[in-house]
């Protein structure tokens, strides 16, 4: 799948740099990329995420504003095509940062963004998938971290022409996850940050590694200590590896557009586009 991961990361980071052309906030940036991600159903964000143990699509997201600080975030959805939509209206109408479950789709409803089925967000792929993996776990004892097991969540971060800097973080988490669990797509720290002093940072990823380092937010921290994106991206995948034996990808932008995009997974697609692209025609 990897022309559909190509011209989707394309396709999604073509549609945030229209906003930002039309003036708009990285925030809104950040939030229209996810969204195309998320209807991707290549992705492992909305629907055609990976399943959990019971079958069912459980999803998560945060955005955070690196200008406020504010940030909005979901976890455990299963009524949300658009996570990061909820967590947009989290952002900018609650006094809060995180909702869950239940609360999460009841706050996303209020603000009038519209709930589905579960199962709208089930696709035949993933229930397939969903079965081989369960099939072979009675088998053997399969190693659901090994680094050629897909790690598909999606995120985004962009700098916009005020200096301000935003990332956001959708998932459907990990295959075969206990209903419940949490990764660190959404936690603020863990699989994204933003602060217009450090850095936007956004993860994918075998979760529970990245949350004990809380990397998002250590990456962010060694820019504002001088360091080069493009340095920190790599050093923060190669902690993870050292450090918890984790394996992930990050990508890594501050306010003076300077950018790092790292993994140790085999692969991870990823797009960038810069005011320097578009006046020379760079595609990339
Ligand atoms: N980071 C996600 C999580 O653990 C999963 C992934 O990136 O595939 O929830």
């Amino acid at each position: 799948m990897v022309e559909a991961h190509l011209n989707g990361v394309r396709r999604a980071m073509a549609a945030g740099w229209q906003v930002l052309s039309r003036g708009a906030d990285a925030l809104d940036a950040v939030e229209e990329t996810v969204v195309v991600l998320e209807d991707d159903e290549t992705f492992d964000a909305g629907r055609g995420s990976f399943l959990n143990r019971d079958g069912k699509v459980q999803l998560d997201a945060l955005i955070m504003d690196g200008a406020t600080l504010r940030a909005g975030g979901v976890g455990c959805v299963e009524h949300l095509r658009n996570p990061v939509r909820a967590a947009r209206k989290i952002l900018s109408e609650s006094s809060h940062v995180y909702f869950v479950g239940e609360g999460a789709e009841k706050f996303a409803a209020q603000h009038g963004i519209p709930l589905c089925k579960n199962e709208d967000l089930v696709i035949a792929r993933e229930v397939e998938r969903l079965r081989e993996f369960q099939a072979h776990a009675a088998e053997q004892k399969p190693n659901l971290f090994a680094p050629a097991i897909s790690h598909d969540t999606v995120g985004a971060v962009a700098l916009d022409r005020h200096g301000n800097i935003a990332a956001a973080t959708s998932t459907g988490g990990t295959l075969n996850k206990a209903p419940g669990r949490l990764g660190d797509s959404s936690l603020i720290g863990c699989g994204c940050y933003a602060d217009n002093k450090t850095a936007a940072a956004s993860t994918t990823g075998w979760g529970e590694p990245i949350m004990k380092l809380v990397l998002a937010k250590w990456a962010a921290d060694r820019v504002a200590s001088g360091n080069l994106p493009e340095w920190v991206a790599a050093e923060a995948i190669h902690y993870l590896q050292s450090r918890v034996q984790g394996h992930g990808g990050m990508i890594l932008l501050d306010a003076r557009g300077r950018f790092g995009i790292a993994h140790n997974t085999p692969r991870m697609a990823w797009a960038v586009k810069t005011s320097a692209d578009e006046s020379s025609g760079i595609e990339r």
